[in-house]
């Protein structure tokens, strides 16, 4: 993908609604990262003019989610504040004759589609209301009808070269003219993104393909605004493993979930970035290494399945690499020292970062340690001989004169140690552990006191 001109200008624009899942979470990577490494700006706008579904709750939880995954965008929008911009744009579209208002309720317009259906034709709106006289109108609102507002579609093929699909081309004649206005005067986001994305200087929008039709008419309604539309990006969709699509309402695979059970949020930007494109999935170092990876033409057309057990695998990898800066707030938080030495001693051992607190307990003691009887007088001799000189390079020293001594070699010999100085058959390297449990405690474990 080349790079842009001039710094762009993306938006993450959610319906307060619903907890975010990891679906939503890869059409807000695409435009924050896209955004990230091309020096442009990244907005969050709530799409947030359904008053009766969306909630602040939710909103605040979608800042938070994202900010989790590590998205700090540049500015935040309300669209629920903006309704004077969306009256303006009313009227423009009025004047130009471009919406027009259509009184059927929603069982006149089933009735219709129906009828449409048993003659074969596709169930489209006939555009009966652009047919009736001020006359009729005046008749249909003394009963009490109130209109919602039709966008009168030019009927031609549009096309636009999509970021993901190459070429694409949506026929507006074989459309319904989309509700603009609801009949409560509320307005449908078709209409408020493209008023938004024309006034906030918006050169990208990438979301899912489910959005491929309403492209097709956002990009009449730009130009019949007087505006050329962004460049558009349609990715495929992710679904459940067993095929059956993402849903906010019903919880599916929600960020908040996923990171109560302790998956990291690299790994899951990388998953959801990196699924359902020709890239391999690999763990990534930060959220720009991942931002250069993208490469939008490498989107497959399939839905790409999201399957939560590769997500387990690919948290544990990733801690496996992950730099001690990146983590020592947490560590902190968890009430976890040790500095970058522990880090560095304990991360290849970690499912989750969690685990790292149960190798703090075994360097911080006190451990009660475990040894078979046969090995006591081994593991004596092991703590007579334990350097008087501590340092990070002790645990070879120590192995070194422990070996001749004890004429012990292979598992006989470090398979005691472990148990005694870490209470566990298996862990983080001795070598690297050793230094940090310090000679007082590690002696104290050798000879079977708790320490
Ligand atoms: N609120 C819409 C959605 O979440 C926004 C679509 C768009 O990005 O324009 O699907």
């Amino acid at each position: 993908m080349s790079r842009t001109t001039t710094p762009p200008v993306l938006r993450f624009a959610p319906s307060p609604t619903g907890l975010l899942h990891v679906g939503n979470a890869r059409t807000a990577l695409y435009n924050a990262l896209f955004a990230r490494r091309e020096g442009g700006t990244f907005i969050l706008r709530y799409d947030d003019t359904d008053t009766a579904r969306s909630t602040d709750a939710f909103a605040d939880a979608i800042a938070e989610d994202i900010g989790w995954l590590g998205l700090h965008p540049d500015r935040i929008e309300y669209q629920s504040c903006r309704l004077d911009r969306y009256d303006a744009a009313v009227e423009r579209l009025k004047a130009a004759g471009r919406l027009y208002p259509a009184y059927e309720t929603e069982e006149e317009l089933e009735a219709k589609r129906q009828s449409r259906r048993r003659r074969g034709l596709p169930p489209v709106y006939d555009r009966a209301a652009l047919m009736l006289t001020g006359a009729e109108r005046a008749v249909l609102e003394g009963e009490g009808r109130r209109p919602h507002w039709r966008f009168r579609l030019d009927g031609r093929k549009v096309d636009w070269d999509d970021m993901v699909r190459g070429r694409q081309g949506v026929d507006t004649a074989t459309l319904s003219d989309s509700v603009l206005v609801r009949e409560d005067g509320s307005y449908l986001y078709t209409l408020t993104s493209v008023v938004d994305d024309i006034e906030m200087g918006v050169t990208h929008v990438v979301r899912g393909e489910d959005h491929v039709t309403n492209t097709g008419v956002q990009i009449e309604i730009f130009e019949a605004l007087g505006a050329a539309p962004p460049v558009f990006g349609h990715h495929n969709l992710l679904v459940l493993p067993s095929g059956e699509g993402l849903s906010k309402r019903l919880g599916h695979l929600s960020l908040r979930a996923l990171r109560d059970e302790g998956e990291e949020a690299l790994a899951l930007a990388g998953l959801a970035v990196l699924t359902g494109t020709s890239l391999p999935v690999e763990p990534v170092a930060s959220l720009d290494e991942l931002a250069a990876r993208i490469d939008f033409a490498k989107i497959s057309r399939a839905p790409a399945r999201f399957d939560p057990e590769e997500l387990t695998a690919l948290t544990a990898a990733t801690l496996h690499h992950l730099s001690y800066v990146t983590v020592a707030a947490r560590l902190a938080a968890l009430g976890i020292g040790g500095g970058e030495a522990f880090w560095r001693a304990v991360r290849g051992n970690l499912d989750r970062l969690t685990d790292a607190a149960r190798w703090w307990r075994v360097v911080e003691g006190p451990l009660t340690p475990s040894m078979a009887p046969e090995d006591a007088g081994f593991l004596h001799l092991a703590a007579d001989l334990l350097p008087q000189e501590w340092g990070e390079d002790v645990y070879p020293r120590w192995i070194a004169v422990l070996k001749p001594a004890s004429g012990r070699a292979g598992r006989a010999l470090f398979h005691p140690l472990r148990v005694a100085l870490t209470g566990a058959e298996s862990g983080p390297e001795l070598k690297a552990l050793l230094p940090l449990i310090g000679r007082e405690k590690a002696a104290a474990r050798l000879r079977g006191e708790a320490a």
